[in-house]
């Protein structure tokens, strides 16, 4: 995941707290040997227990002929011999069985204030129990948390959690949400659903961070167990999304604007990255996508770049070019427009788009004061698009 992640983020703010699992074998893309030192003494989890076996059954594929499959769960569409695996990487054909190799296997379990994930208008000033596997459906040359999107499940050394244990610690922490994150949850949508239902019905709402590659019907069930979506938009541009992230843009968009219509509370994140998607006129088109389709209430977070992975050449974006960004938007009509990875920036801040007062108060990830009352400014009674109670 990219740099507009939650874990981007916190190391933006110097928050390197080591991953859950460690990774035992080097087939990162681009792996290095430090950073495989530093996960395996990270290492905070017992021996791994053995999973169900063989693993579970992947939803949304169909049988083709020769004991092959075709994954129906994102656009790739992998069609995948018997003994395969799809590009993510974590689904695997076994005997003309699609079988998802991440279910109940989280590499990574944290607790993070929610506005590290980001999301800025769901219950503000919480934490979240964050958790990932490994996998990703898509490649980003930025990518943040590539330790975890690149692995192969047998990279990393894993504890079995079934879903009702994963409520169990959230519940424990006195979490009111549980966030899908640091990876893809795409690749392990079997896992999500499940943890979700079980959360749903303990009262624990779930949020999910994604790159929103996936197709409609899997979509639409996700939508139908969890409470909030974080999508991020890495470009208006498919060439970028070819040549930087290995996808194509319009079905991140058929995305963005089937969340919207389902009623899960929907934001989005734009890292800005130098000279490949900052240019003034895309990031206009862009707004006007947005308000045209998914309308001006729905969050928008441009986020700061800083060079790592495979784009380690390019530079820092410049403040100026968040301001621009930040500036087009809000003058095309979007009503609450952010700019995240600079501390102590003005738009960090949550302003009522009607009176103009600060309604919330950042500093860092925390929340220093909530003007609000019943989801409304409390200066002019304006409503405030979000969650803001507890389930
Ligand atoms: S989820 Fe994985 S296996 Fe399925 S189509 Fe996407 S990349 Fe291929």
């Amino acid at each position: 995941m990219p740099l507009t992640n939650d874990t981007s983020r916190a190391r933006a703010a110097g928050d390197r707290r080591p991953f859950e699992a460690s990774f035992t074998r080097r087939t990162f893309l681009g792996g290095s040997a430090a950073i495989l030192a530093a996960a395996a003494a990270s290492r905070l989890v017992p021996p791994p227990l053995r999973a169900a076996d063989p693993p579970v059954e992947a939803r949304y594929y169909e049988k083709l002929s020769g004991a092959r499959v075709r994954c129906l769960l994102c656009p790739r569409g992998c069609v995948v011999p018997d003994g395969g695996r799809g590009l993510c990487g974590v689904r695997e054909n076994r005997g003309g069985v699609l079988r998802t190799l991440v279910y109940g296997r989280p590499c990574a379990i944290h607790l993070d204030p929610i506005e590290k994930k980001p999301f800025f208008h769901v219950l503000p000033g919480t934490s979240a129990l964050s958790l990932a596997t490994v996998g990703c459906n898509l490649d980003c040359k930025f990518c943040q948390n590539w330790q975890i999107a690149r692995s192969r499940p047998e990279d990393a050394e894993t504890r079995y959690t079934p879903p009702a244990a994963i409520v169990d610690r959230a519940v424990a922490a006195s979490s009111p949400s549980i966030a899908y994150t640091y990876g893809e949850p795409v690749v392990f949508i079997e896992y999500v659903r499940d943890i979700a239902a079980h959360a749903r019905s303990k009262g624990i709402r779930s949020v999910v961070i994604s790159n929103g590659y996936i197709m409609k019907e899997p979509l639409l069930d996700l939508c139908r167990t969890v409470d909030a979506i974080k999508i991020d938009l890495k470009a208006f541009d498919d060439a970028y999304y070819r040549d930087v992230c290995g996808g194509s843009l319009a079905p991140v968009l058929e995305t963005i604007a089937t969340i919207r219509a389902s009623g899960v509370w929907l934001e989005l994140v734009y890292l800005v990255v130098p000279t490949l998607n900052d240019d003034p006129a895309k990031i206009r088109e862009m707004a006007r996508w947005i308000v045209s389709n998914v309308g001006p209430d729905v969050p928008l977070h441009f986020s700061r770049f800083f060079p790592q992975y495979r784009l380690a050449n390019l530079p820092p974006t410049p403040v100026s070019t968040l301001d621009r960004a930040h500036d087009a938007c809000r003058d095309a009509g979007i009503r609450f427009v952010y700019v995240g990875n600079v501390p102590g920036h003005e738009a960090n801040h949550t302003i009522c788009p009607q009176c103009g007062k600060r309604i919330i108060a950042r500093s860092g990830y925390r929340i220093e004061a909530i003007e609000m009352r019943n989801g409304a400014c409390r200066f002019c009674g304006e409503t405030i698009p979000g969650i803001w109670r507890e389930a």
